[in-house]
Parts: C-alpha cells; structure tokens; sequence
C-alpha cells in the first residue's frame, strides 16, 4: 500500500502551487492529475495572460519560481506594461514538470481519484481509476494520506466525498475553447492593425525585443468604439462568421511564438448556458467551440492583414471553464466581504483585482472595479464536511460574485501556497500533540 502525506487531485494552476510548497517543505506529495501534463487552465485551456494584481500580494513563492523557469525556456516576457504574466502555454508545460521533480512531488497523469474510505468525517484512501494489471482485482490499491486537497476546478473529490456544495441559483458564466493560429505575419497584420485602429482605445501594439507584442478585441457590447467592429459586421453579413461568434473576440500575441496569435475566444453560445457539469452539455460546447474556431479562422484569414497563410495550429484539449461547483467551506466568503476588505486571521491571499462576469447577453458582462485590497481566509479553503478535505482555486468557499474576482491565475497560486503553508504548520502541531485531527 502507497502512502503520502498529501494527496492532491489537480495538477492545475492552484494544485501545482500547493504540490510545490509542500514538496519543498519535505511532505510526500503526489499529484493525480487527469490530463497528461501539469497546469490546467494555464496550459490545456491556453489561458494566459495571468492578470495584474495587487503589488502587496502574498503567498508568491510559487509564482516566482514559476517566472523564473518560464524565462529560462524564454517563455515569458515582461512588456512595458509591467505584467509579469504573459507565458507561454506549451512552453509552462515543460517548467511544471521541472518544478515538480526539484521538489519530489510524484505524478501519476491519466489518472482520477475514484473512490475513497471515509470514516469519522475523516479521509482514510483513496483509490484511482488506474485498475490493477492483475486479472482478478478491478480496484487499484489503495493510497492512504493524511491530507487530501481537491483542485480539481470542478471539486470532484469533494462530489465523490459527498460534501455539502453552494447553491449556484442558475448563475454561470460563459465557457470558451481558446485555439491559437500559425503562420501569421505578425510585422504585416501589426502595421496594418495600428493603421486600422486609429483610436488605440483597445489595441496595444509594440516591439520588445525581437517579438511584436500586440493584442485587440471586439464584443458587441456597446461600451467601446471598437475598431473591427466594421469587419465583424460585414463578416456576419458575408455568412463567414454567425452572430453570436463576435459576442467576445479578444487577440494577442504569445512569447516565443512569432508567427502566432492566441485567441481568448469563442464563448460558446448555446441556448441560455452551458452546463460544465453535465457530460452532455459539456461534450455538446466542445463541439460548438470547435466549428466557431473554424468560423473564426476564416474571418481572421479572410478580413486581417497578414492572416493569408495563417492557419489554426492549437485548439484546447480542455474547455475554459469560468465558475462551476464550489465547496461549502468552514467559511464562506461573500462579494460583501471583498468589497468592505475584511481582515482575517490566517489570510492566503491580498488581491485588488476586480469582479469579473462574463455573459453571452449583450451589455450585460461586469468588470466591478470599484474595490480595493481584500483578503481570502484560510477557511474558505476547507471542507465544512470532511476534516481532512481542502480545496484550492476556483472550487472554492465563495459566493458567485466574489468567486468571479478570486478565480485569476496569481489568486489560484497564492491559494494553492497559503493552504500548502498552513497544512505544513497545523501538520506540526497535530504531530507534537500526537494526533491527527
Ligand atoms: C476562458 C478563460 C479565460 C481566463 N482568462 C484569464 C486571464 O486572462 N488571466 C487570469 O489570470 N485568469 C484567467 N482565467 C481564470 C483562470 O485561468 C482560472 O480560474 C484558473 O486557472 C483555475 O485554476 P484551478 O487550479 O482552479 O483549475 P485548473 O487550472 O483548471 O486545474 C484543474 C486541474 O484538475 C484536473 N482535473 C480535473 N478534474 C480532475 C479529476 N477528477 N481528477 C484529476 N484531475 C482532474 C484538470 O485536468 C486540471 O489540470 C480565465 C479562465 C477562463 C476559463
């Protein structure tokens, strides 16, 4: 029989941050992560850039160690914006992987937690879905631990415990399959684009070093002057593109790929929502996702500058999931907490970065940022049903409309590391007390 100090279901964003600091910290860890590679939204659903947050951030270990690998690969670039966090996707892959070896976290990919022994409110084993090679066993071994952390985005493990989730009263957000294009010349479309956008209210566009660092969008929200919008209407009135596919186009370029742009879109437009939840509706925007790339790569190819030889070279292997299930936690953070910046004991976050909603319906998404620095407690982290179940990422104890400001890249790292600590710090209390729980 296996045995770990922590198990952590996720190789994701928020689970790769958890899996380093404990590592690093000396705990048996092991990562049982579905996809073949480490990182999640970060890597599978293409999602970069990590958006700005505040400068008093904590909790940013894992993120340093993070830019400094990425730069190593030169898979990140610092523009004259001052993001640290424009990366690379395929190039964070390789960098997961090192950061996880340097600090002895075992991997087991391809692989799901699909069962567990509790007892006493308590996580006893899990079992994973890797069925024993011999003949007469249809279970795996078991793997027993003392810690279990779900970061799985959707809480998985915290379904298969049983646990109390909070009502989602309908509320969802869009999805969308991210895919990036190829062969594009970037010089060509980046002269034409900033000929085109005289305003430069939505497009950014400049040289730093030897990569042309650009990115523009359009939505049929009526908030901007949007430059493309003449091109979207016209493709709509060509038949190239439908309706719904310009709800949300947002371009930009990636470092170390100089021929290409990635793509913060389509938002999957189907009926009222998406039901990430359900395989069915799930499989069903995939499918949808797809045949708009398809669309919108032939508007870019048809309309852009620069696009005539570009083709799509990447579409995500994973749907770019905003909100779904969250743990009922010990404590359950609110929008009311964020806005008025309560204080908290043992914080594992400080963010300022803004209520972000996305919505399919026209004018109806909100980016609220009319708040300041607010913390997230450690107990929005736990599990009000097991003892030794936590959650870390978007899966968290959080209300809709707060969820929608605490889910960002550098929030998910700092959750993944402040959990990580505080687990290393109750671990040697309960061992000097002689007990576990
Ligand atoms: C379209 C879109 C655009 C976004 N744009 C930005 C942006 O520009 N900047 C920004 O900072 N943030 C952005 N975000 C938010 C941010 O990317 C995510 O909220 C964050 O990455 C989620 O991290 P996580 O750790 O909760 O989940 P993930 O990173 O998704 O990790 C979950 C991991 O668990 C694995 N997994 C799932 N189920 C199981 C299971 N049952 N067993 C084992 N493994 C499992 C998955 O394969 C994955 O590796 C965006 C999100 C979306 C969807």
């Amino acid at each position: 029989m296996q045995s770990y100090d922590v198990v952590i279901a996720g190789g994701g964003t928020a689970g790769c941050s958890a899996a380093y600091n404990l590592g690093k910290s000396g705990k048996k860890v092991l990562i049982i992560e579905k996809n073949i590679h480490l990182g999640g939204t970060m890597t599978s659903a293409f999602v970069s850039p990590m958006m700005n947050t505040s400068k008093n951030q904590i909790n940013t270990d894992f993120l340093e160690a993070f830019i400094k690998r990425m730069k190593h690969y030169k898979g990140q670039i610092t523009y004259i914006d001052g993001n640290i966090g424009w990366f690379n996707p395929e190039l964070a892959k390789i960098a997961l992987d090192d950061l996880m070896q340097e600090t002895n976290v075992d991997i087991l990919f391809n692989s799901k937690i699909s069962n567990l022994d509790i007892s006493n409110k308590y996580i006893e084993a899990i079992y994973t879905d890797n069925i024993n090679n011999k003949e007469d066993e249809i279970l795996s071994t078991p793997i027993v631990t003392r810690y279990v952390i779900d970061t799985t985005g959707n809480c998985d493990v915290g379904k298969i415990a049983r646990c109390n989730f909070l009502e989602n009263n309908l509320q969802q957000q869009p999805t969308s399959l991210r895919f990036i294009m190829s062969g594009i010349n970037l010089e060509k479309f980046s002269s034409w684009l900033m000929d085109f956008d005289k305003d430069r209210n939505v497009t950014t566009c400049y040289k730093s070093g030897n990569e042309i660092h650009l990115s523009t969008a359009y939505t049929w929200d009526a908030s901007k002057q949007w430059a493309l919008k003449p091109l979207f209407d016209e493709g709509v009135r060509d038949g190239i593109i439908k309706d719904e596919d310009r709800n949300y186009f947002q371009v930009f370029t990636i470092p170390g790929m100089t021929d290409a742009i990635g793509f913060n879109c389509p938002r999957i437009y189907f009926r009222d929502e998406i039901n990430p939840l359900d395989a069915e509706s799930a499989s069903k925007a995939l499918i949808l996702g797809r045949q708009a790339i398809f669309r919108l790569s032939k508007f870019c190819i048809k309309y852009l500058k620069g696009f005539e030889k570009a083709y799509i070279s990447n579409i995500a292997d994973m749907l770019g999931v905003r909100v779904s299930r969250r743990i009922k936690g010990k404590y359950v953070y609110t929008v009311d907490d964020l806005k008025n910046g309560k204080k908290f004991k043992n914080p594992v976050l400080i963010s300022n970065y803004p209520i972000d909603v996305h919505s399919n319906k026209n004018n109806k998404s909100i980016l609220d940022t009319n708040i300041g620095e607010y913390q997230l407690p450690v107990e929005s982290l736990m599990s009000c049903d097991i003892d030794n179940l936590f959650v870390a990422g978007r899966c968290l104890s959080a209300d809709f409309y707060s969820q929608a400001a605490l889910r960002i890249i550098p929030s998910c790292f700092s959750m993944g590391e402040g959990l990580a600590k505080y687990i290393i710090k109750k671990d040697v209390e309960l061992i000097s007390n002689k007990k576990l729980f």
